[in-house]
């Protein structure tokens, strides 16, 4: 029988983290050796990466804007878009997308924190500010927990989901533009550079070097995953909170996003307001302008993010859901036949039995058809079971259930009663016709021989062949019958009839019941 599945199997696999723990314990000499060994690299190469791109000053790049907004006589573009360039970053994406948070974030933070003491950051703000971009990193990973998409980066809908995501992330890793501009005590004109120097360089990074990174190395890594799966964490359960969360990082990212980008934007425009200065006004003025476009480009990724994250769970959810009712009905199905099968013999069990003669008594009264009962009982039975054992009593069983089934047509009803007695309803028959039915069954059986199991402990001997006989009582089903009751009863008082004229054969009910009936086969 099929079972149903745990909720949590209708859901896509998530890969679990790498566990550190059953690395060591579980992973083979080459597996620590790369996996640790890789990142021991990763660390070192972050923390010179991220040195380097203070001392080289790869910091709030300008990048010319083409005109978006009718300016295209005006010899000056429209303004500036700003880029750091952060190497350790995409390394550290790397390693959370492919192993996890745990792996990811130790790098980005130490790479930070070193960049921050060597640039005489006090070491207290070092601290908080190095955890920046290790909030960036777990929003992708939470992202990838909550939702099941792939890494691969191999198709539209996998990009699609990458690129907003990572967007959201470097806009709340860029919370540490702001701790940098505070303690260096930047001027407004310089904050807006670096802040979006770095959000758009983190996105630009996620986008160009991360991605198709993990484009390439994540299928074989996956398949590598794939079959150690003793190496990972189990796969997180809560997903709506996960799910949530997400959501929760999502509207922070964009009403910070806002706030900030305008908010800089417009304190430049009013400190070039109140200087009077025409060239720094018309400077501010086309930030302002390129912020705001910018501004609109975010809401739009967003808002094409958060409407295909919301088609996307809704289409899983619908999916599943509708798996999850066909299996219902399935198991349904299953159950209800099962409820109404007798397992030793495989006919339908005493409930099923006497739902069918109910539907035949139905049709006697409705339609004026005639139908019969027919009321089954194995002659001696416990001397079968006394003398061949209880296997064999089974055997027997099975064997009558058998004949029952191959004598009786289609609209017949053969049904174990209980113990070793059968009933079987016989739709559109008439007294004569049942009588000849049974007489019929019952030289079938006193004819046959059963081969019963070998005696135990002789695995290799065939077993007995059983002779048995049945004893019949026949009746007819009345129009004017109460219920199926009074056919049975009056079945049962023919079969004990039978049994008390000496066993195998047929009797109906009295005379007396059914004028014109002839009683009483016997064939010894
Ligand atoms: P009679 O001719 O009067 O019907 O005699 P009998 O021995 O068949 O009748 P009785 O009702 O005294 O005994 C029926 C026996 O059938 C007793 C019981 O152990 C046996 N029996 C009932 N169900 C099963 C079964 O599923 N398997 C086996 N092996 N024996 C069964
Ligand atoms: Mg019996
Ligand atoms: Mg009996």
């Amino acid at each position: 029988m099929s079972t149903l599945p745990r909720p949590g199997e209708w859901l896509p696999e998530l890969p679990g983290s790498l566990s550190l723990m059953a690395l060591l314990r579980e992973g083979t000499h080459q597996e620590r050796l790369f996996i640790l060994g890789g990142w021991l690299l990763t660390l070192v190469a972050a923390v010179a990466l991220g040195l380097l791109s203070v001392r080289l000053n790869w910091s709030g790049l300008a990048i010319p804007l083409p005109s978006v907004v009718g300016m295209s006589d005006d010899p000056d573009p429209a303004g500036h878009l700003y880029l750091s360039i952060f190497p350790p970053l995409s390394l550290c994406l790397w390693w959370t997308l492919c192993f996890g948070w745990r792996w990811g974030a130790p790098p980005a933070y130490v790479a930070t924190l070193a960049l921050a003491l060597d640039a005489d950051m006090a070491p207290t703000w070092a601290l908080i500010f190095a955890a920046a971009n290790p909030i960036g990193l777990g929003v992708m990973a939470l992202g990838y927990r909550a939702v099941g998409a792939s890494r691969a980066l191999r198709t539209r809908r996998s990009w699609m989901f990458y690129v907003p995501l990572s967007f959201v992330a470097a806009v709340l890793s860029s919370t540490g533009a702001l701790i940098w501009t505070h303690t260096r005590q930047l001027g407004a004109g310089e904050q807006l550079p670096i802040w979006q120097g770095w959000w758009l360089g983190a996105f630009a990074q996620s986008l160009l070097i991360a991605g198709p990174l993990l484009a390439f190395t994540w299928p074989p890594l996956w398949r590598w995953l794939q079959r150690r799966p003793e190496l990972r964490h189990p796969t997180p359960a809560g997903r709506r909170a996960l799910g949530l969360g997400l959501l929760l990082a999502i509207v922070l990212a964009v009403q910070g996003f806002g706030l900030v980008s305008l908010g800089l934007g417009s304190l430049q425009l009013r400190l070039a307001l109140d200087s009077r200065d025409w060239g720094q006004l018309a400077e501010a003025a086309r930030v302002m302008l390129s912020t705001a476009w910018v501004f609109f480009w975010v809401f739009t990724l967003i808002v094409l993010f958060v409407g295909q994250f919301g088609y996307q769970a809704l289409s899983r959810w619908l999916r599943s859901t509708e798996a999850l009712v066909m299996q219902l009905a399935r198991v349904n199905a299953e159950l209800e036949q099962r409820s109404r099968t007798d397992g030793l013999s495989g006919l339908v069990n005493r409930m099923a039995a006497e739902d069918g003669l109910r539907a035949l008594l139905r049709a006697v009264r409705r339609y004026r058809t005639p139908a019969a009962v027919l009321m089954l009982d194995i002659d001696h039975f416990k001397l079968v079971n006394d003398r061949y054992g209880h296997a064999a009593g089974d055997a027997v069983i099975r064997a009558l259930a058998r004949t029952l089934q191959d004598a009786s047509r289609e609209v017949d009803l053969p049904g174990r009663y209980g113990g070793e007695e059968f009933v079987i309803g016989l739709a559109h028959t008439d007294l004569p016709g049942a009588l000849q039915f049974a007489e019929r069954l019952r030289v079938r059986i006193a004819d046959a021989q059963v081969q019963g199991p070998p005696p135990e402990g002789a695995a290799r001997e065939t077993g007995p062949l059983i002779r048995y006989t049945v004893s019949i009582g026949v009746a007819v089903m009345r129009a004017e019958d109460e219920g199926i009751e009074n056919a049975l009863r009056r079945a049962d008082a023919a079969l004990y009839r039978a049994k008390q004229g000496g066993r195998n054969r047929v009797e109906t009910e009295a005379t007396a019941d059914a004028p014109g009936a002839e009683t009483g086969t016997r064939n010894d």
